[in-house]
């Protein structure tokens, strides 16, 4: 028998209701047998998340100002749990003490991670289940840098001690005991790292949407799902917007070759999105998701003879670096070369930037023009699919859009385009009709 560790989101567990969900969920597979809990979420489209209700808490410590009425609202949707549930637990002495921790304290990540620490309390007495505090095993270095194989090690052992634990996301803490949280979203982190230590054939990441889509369902209508997804495809899905998953929960469960699969607490049956090394045997789509970001500039340099000129990629990018700023994607010419760069990296320094370039590259023409929208279509299977640039390109080409720039990675697993800002959303639309027409 094999472990499976279940992380659930924030809407997961935003509710009484939920958490009786996320119950049957758990007990009803002997597999699962540690729970990694978010801070409760919103139960409706403008509630708010306790976890920013908690930043908001510490803003007003650090003001010097009163937070009651901010952490009133905490005490509330807490409360509620406990009283719905009907938990033997003492929750007023827990929020009185959580409430004084947090001025104490007076820290932001302190203040965040009460959200899973309580969160980890109240599931845990509701299961019946150990609860184990990740301070003491989640582990960042003094700089606070999450130390992976300290946390592994530590954690590992720990685990081996339970036979079923609730163990809250999010947070850790550094050597001379301060908490430290992951950034935003980060019980993904947290579940992929309790599955490694635990040695889980399977990571489950239950959430309120049965796992990815093939495009962004604010533009393309109905997309279909993604059934499997390697972890290379997810890679450059969620760099190039998909946001399902926090981006670092991979590495921890990719590394230790466990594959995750996407659920949804309010849909228990459906499959979800299976994330794997390899695409299974017998699955071929040419490609698997298409995802895109707007907010680039494009310097496109000219120089005759370019190509026969040492050193001049080099010069390009050390001026860039100069500048402290970091490339996106450097797609060349016979006597072009072109350097996609977030707008937020050139700021208003596009004349200094062009000067000196010039200055060093003494180039025949340069341009830094912005309002550029990259969008990549990702599928490992596009290496044994001729025709993919074919129709990638002819989808566009009926829609009427210009494309600015073409970069297809070395590894064929993605073929990035970059349009028109303006041009974004039919771009999208028509790369995903030219596949699923
Ligand atoms: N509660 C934290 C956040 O809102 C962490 C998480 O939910 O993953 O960012």
């Amino acid at each position: 028998m094999g472990i499976k560790v279940a992380k659930f989101g924030g809407s997961s567990l935003a509710d009484a209701n939920q958490f009786k969900k996320v119950k049957q969920i758990l007990l009803s597979d002997p597999d699962r047998r540690f729970a990694v809990p978010s801070a409760p979420g919103k139960r409706f489209k403008d509630d708010s998340k306790i976890t920013d209700l908690l930043y908001k808490c510490y803003r007003q410590v650090e003001k010097g100002e009163d937070f009651q009425s901010a952490f009133s609202v905490i005490e509330e949707r807490y409360r509620q749990i406990a009283f719905d549930l009907a938990l033997d637990i003492d929750i007023d002495g827990l929020l009185d003490q959580t409430g004084k921790d947090i001025r104490r304290v007076a820290t932001p990540d302190f203040a965040a991670s009460r959200g899973e620490y309580l969160n980890g309390v109240l599931l845990s007495a509701y299961l019946g289940w150990d609860f184990i505090d990740p301070k003491n095993y989640i582990r960042f270095d003094r700089q606070g840098v999450f130390a992976e194989e300290w946390t592994n090690e530590l954690l590992g052992s720990e685990l081996r001690k339970h036979e079923h634990a609730v163990i809250p996301g999010f947070y850790g803490s550094v050597p001379n005991g301060e908490i430290r949280t992951f950034s935003r979203g980060g019980s993904d982190i947290t579940g992929a790292v309790v599955a490694r230590a635990a040695g889980a054939e399977l990571y489950e990441n239950w959430t309120d949407v049965s796992g990815f889509l093939m495009a962004d369902p604010r533009i393309v209508e109905n997309p279909r799902e993604i059934r499997y997804l390697t972890y290379a495809e997810l890679r450059e899905l969620s760099y190039m917007g998909a946001t399902v998953l926090h981006e670092e929960s991979i590495f921890p469960v990719h590394k230790a070759g466990i594959p995750t699969n996407i659920k949804n607490t309010n849909d228990p049956a459906h499959p979800g999105t299976m994330i794997l090394e390899k695409t299974p045997e017998g699955v071929q789509n040419a490609i698997t998701g298409i995802a895109g970001h707007k907010n680039f500039s494009l310097i496109s340099i000219e120089k005759a003879m370019l190509n026969s000129e040492k050193g001049f990629c080099r010069r390009v990018l050390s001026v860039l670096e100069d500048f402290d700023i970091s490339i996106e994607h450097m797609p060349t010419g016979i006597d072009t070369v072109s350097v996609v760069v977030a707008d937020s990296e050139i700021q208003d320094r596009a004349g200094e930037i062009t000067h000196r370039i010039k200055e060093v590259c003494q180039p025949d023409h340069i341009e830094i023009s912005g309002g550029i929208a990259l969008i990549a279509t990702v599928g490992v299977g596009m290496v044994r699919s001729p025709g993919t640039a074919a129709k990638l390109f002819n989808g566009l080409h009926r829609a009427g859009v210009n494309v600015r720039m073409i970069d297809q990675g070395s590894s064929e697993l993605n073929i990035i385009v970059g349009v028109d800002t303006g041009d974004f959303d039919k771009a999208v639309r028509a790369i995903y009709e030219a596949f699923n027409a």
